[in-house]
């Protein structure tokens, strides 16, 4: 970094108890130097500063009262990053590793991925420290009610539109739009991932997993002239994304022989079978080792980072951030891995994907590959402003041409700036042009 190293290091000296975001702006920044050189106006305009740095930060004490009559304080966000282009968009996390670092580095991605999608979406996202995972329903429902008793103070359909993220699903998000409305007395898209009853879109379910399928599908055939047909396949994760990224590989003629949670991961030479999956994780909320009481065939093996062991042609990796480090990206290298696919946010460390992009793996990173979920939200967003659902047909087409359109996006920005192939730079580069006009076309707002 030469240009943007000064802004960088107020980033540190600022931020520097938050590690997930520092790393989210370093590799954004470093990809954005050539942008610097070419276009001085921008650092003139204080863009690279600004963008940095969030709109609105809000954070909130959210007290409920547990099964035992105890009351229980979890803390909760919402960062509202960037609107230049949109109302802010983005997830709400549920889980007990949630902390405003993580939050940030998530709505500072989010802001690039919306960008890329085409859609008029802002960057956010939103959370708590709070864990789903043993809670009864009625637990997850008052929960749900007093986190929204807050934050529907500062969201809006033309606003900010929360959705769903780790630990956040159809239950959540149907407990907290009710709350909403209830608060409000009004019927509105204030938050995307709806069931279907009540303004939800088909196809959203499948769409982050559908979505970084097509994406590494345009991918192996634009730079390798491959495909998933007749691949090997390793996912990891067994959540929403996971699930249907594996759906889709295996439609596309894959075979996934591996899928993980947080305790493990099965291998299964057979090929997953995935309406089991599906049983365990979203009807029983069991953990994946009891996949294999019913097929003796598979192996069950403890801890989560093995899974990248595995030899694989194709990687996924659907779970989390950091999930995949250095070695394991050596591993994938050494066992004739020829593409990784990013479907969780930022899931491979910077060293990992140094490895990918040094051993010319067809590397796509999950701003782009992952944009699918969001893509759909936003198509949510418009189905009910129009009072009007798409068919599962119409969705699922209008999906897969965004994917090849964000690919072609990023793709030809890499090709302009001098690092062909590399998704990394031309993800980061055209992602960031939009809202950078859009920035400098509003002016510097106080
Ligand atoms: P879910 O909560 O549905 O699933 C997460 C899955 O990952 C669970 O199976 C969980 O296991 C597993 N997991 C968590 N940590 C690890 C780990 N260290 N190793 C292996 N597995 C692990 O979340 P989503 O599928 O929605 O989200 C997954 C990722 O995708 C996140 O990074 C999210 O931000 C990103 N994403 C999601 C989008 C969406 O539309 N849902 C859109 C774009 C990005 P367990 O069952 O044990 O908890």
């Amino acid at each position: 970094m030469k240009k943007l190293q000064g802004i960088y290091n107020q980033v540190l000296k600022r931020d520097s108890n938050e590690p997930e975001f520092l790393q989210a702006v370093k590799v954004i920044f470093e990809s954005l130097e050539p942008v610097a050189e070419k276009y001085p106006e921008f650092l003139e305009d204080g863009i690279f500063s600004r963008i940095v740095e969030p709109e609105r930060t809000i954070m909130f004490r959210v007290p409920w009262v547990n099964d035992k009559n105890e009351v229980v304080v979890n803390r909760g966000y919402r960062v509202q990053f960037n609107s230049a282009i949109g109302p802010y968009k983005g997830g709400l996390r549920f889980h007990p590793s949630v902390n405003l670092g993580i939050i940030k580095f998530l709505g500072f991605e989010q802001t690039f991925k919306n960008s890329l999608t085409g859609l008029p979406m802002g960057g956010g996202k939103g959370g708590s420290d709070f864990d789903p995972k043993g809670k009864s329903d009625r637990e997850v429902m008052r929960f749900c009610q007093s986190f929204m008793f807050e934050l529907s103070k500062h969201i809006g359909e033309n606003t900010d539109v929360p959705a769903g993220d780790i630990g956040v699903g159809g239950r959540e998000i149907g407990y907290l739009f009710g709350m909403y409305k209830k608060m409000n007395n009004n019927f509105t898209g204030v938050l995307t991932g709806k069931g279907l009853p009540f303004g939800g879109s088909l196809a959203r379910t499948e769409a982050t997993g559908y979505g970084l399928c097509y994406f590494v599908e345009e991918a192996l055939k634009d730079m390798a002239g491959k495909s998933f047909q007749g691949s090997t396949v390793v996912v990891s994760g067994a959540g929403n994304v996971a699930i249907y990224a594996t759906e889709k590989a295996q439609q596309l003629g894959a075979k996934v022989v591996a899928m993980s949670d947080s305790s493990g991961y099965i291998y299964d030479k057979n090929g997953i079978d995935l309406a089991a999956v599906k049983k365990i994780k979203e009807e029983e909320h069991k953990r994946i080792k009891e996949y294999v009481k019913d097929h003796p065939d598979a192996v069950y093996t403890p801890g989560c980072s093995g899974i990248w062991s595995i030899p694989c042609d194709i990687a996924l990796p659907c779970a989390t951030q950091n999930e995949l480090d250095e070695n394991a990206a050596k591993t994938l290298v050494k066992n004739g891995c020829f593409a990784v696919g990013e479907g969780a946010n930022m899931p491979s460390t910077p060293e990992a994907i140094d490895t990918f992009l040094k051993n010319h793996i067809i590397f796509t990173p999950a701003k782009a590959s992952n944009a699918g979920g969001v893509a759909v939200s936003g198509l949510e967003m418009a189905q009910n402003s129009m009072r009007l659902s798409w068919s599962f047909e119409e969705v699922d087409k209008k999906l897969h041409d965004i994917m090849i359109n964000i690919y072609k996006n990023a793709s030809t920005t890499a090709k302009e700036f001098g690092y062909e192939n590399n998704l990394v730079i031309g993800a980061n580069i055209a992602g960031f042009m939009k809202v950078a006009r859009a920035m400098k076309a509003q002016g510097i707002t106080y």
